[in-house]
């Protein structure tokens, strides 16, 4: 079997919008991994190692060489802690470990390794199946109806050999650790669902798979599909698309727009320029590493920036220095965050709720942000309860 699968769940968020986006990326393969994928690796290496009891120490080398920092061992230790919520006592026995879960319910040629999952019973008999992500991008990621978790869920299901009636009768609780990116719903966010109410989304994978591996698949340029997709350079779809959106710019449009017009155009020209931006960042990628190569790409070099004055002797050498001229130069001292605090404290065994009397979270004032139904879906989801 491949690394990579072709149908990589990782990326089903893509495939399931746009299916030629699986065979334009294998086409267009990662050549090295960026930093922060280097850095992704290594806090999955971080916790991987907690989760044996075998926690690193800061300064260590991941397998990949990246130094294991204080922020990839805070982040293990709060998914340690959501395991440990979730499975109780026995959490080490019940716990499977980034293994690979093939997934034939959508395609032959889907598989891929959720970070970690487990089986329970509830109370009322009813199976529960587990599954985590764990991103440490800062990248805000839903959990509500997220392409990867639905698609590992299949492959686990199918795993365990729950059939179209079992289905009914198990609770699937996916659930998503981003502990560096601010969300309103917290660093942990979970999706509740009977096994059976994701038949619908199955279905979709299942003909989007279909599609990415005709002998035509479909091209539709979309926002959430482009944006990361490493074919973008190179996809006529985006670039017509792109070109569309520009276009429309020089076409005349009412002056005082009806409500429904404002809204739809606004979300029109939204969407363009998240397609725009999509095909930019792609284009710019591929210029700056075939100059990197050594090619000539006309209208654009590449130059370094001045970085930010930086100390270069120890830091003791440089507050004597400050103390020899009468000068201090020591920072101010300054608490850590609440959310490091609260963790500290719960590394400590002690409780964490005086922190709340001491911090608070202020509501910034509110924004026009796009009404896209999930609202709507989740006040109708089904309950699990
Ligand atoms: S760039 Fe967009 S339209 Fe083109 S293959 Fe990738 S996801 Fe599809």
């Amino acid at each position: 079997m491949a690394e990579h699968a072709f149908l990589a769940p990782s990326s089903a968020h893509r495939w399931v919008r746009c299916a030629l986006s699986a065979s334009l990326e294998a086409a267009y393969p990662e050549t090295e991994a960026s930093p922060a994928s280097m850095e992704g690796t290594a806090a999955h290496w971080v916790v991987q190692e907690c989760l044996y009891r075998r926690p690193p120490e800061i300064g260590m080398q991941a397998p990949n060489g990246v130094a294991v920092d204080a922020q990839m061992l805070e982040a293990a230790e709060i998914v340690s802690d959501d395991i440990r919520a979730a499975l109780g006592p026995n959490w080490a026995q019940m716990l499977v470990v980034e293994q690979r879960v093939v997934i034939p319910r959508i395609h032959a040629q889907n598989w891929g390794t959720p970070d970690y999952r487990a089986w329970s019973r509830l109370g009322d008999g009813r199976l529960m199946l587990h599954a985590w992500d764990f991103k440490y991008g800062k990248g805000i990621v839903e959990v509500f109806e997220n392409w990867q978790l639905i698609d590992y869920v299949a492959g686990c299901l199918g795993e365990a050999k729950i059939d179209g009636f079992g289905e009914q009768n198990t609770v699937v609780d996916m659930r998503l650790i981003q502990p560096r990116a601010f969300h309103r719903d917290g660093v942990v966010r979970s999706w509740k669902v009977l096994a059976s109410d994701l038949r619908a989304q199955w279905n979709r994978l299942e003909m989007a798979a279909d599609d990415a591996t005709s002998a035509q698949p479909t091209c539709s340029p979309d926002p959430v599909a482009c944006k990361h997709c490493r074919a973008r350079h190179a996809c006529e779809g985006l670039q017509r698309a792109a070109y569309s959106a520009a276009d429309k710019g020089s076409q005349r449009g009412a002056l005082d727009l009806p409500p429904h017009a404002l809204g739809l155009e606004l979300r029109t020209l939204k969407r363009d320029a998240a397609l725009l931006d999509a095909r930019i960042s792609g284009l710019e990628a591929e210029a700056d590493a075939r100059i990197k190569a050594g090619q000539r790409v006309p209208f654009w070099t590449r130059e370094s920036e001045l970085g930010r004055l930086s100390w270069t002797r120890p830091a003791p050498e440089v507050l004597a220095l400050g103390q020899m001229m009468g000068v201090d130069l020591a920072q101010p001292v300054e608490p850590i965050t609440p959310t490091q605090a609260k963790t500290k404290l719960r590394a400590a065994k002690l409780p964490d709720t005086l922190i709340d009397a001491y911090a608070n979270r202020p509501t910034s004032a509110a924004k026009l942000v796009p009404d896209d139904g999930i609202k709507a879906r989740l006040t109708f989801a089904s309950s699990v309860a």
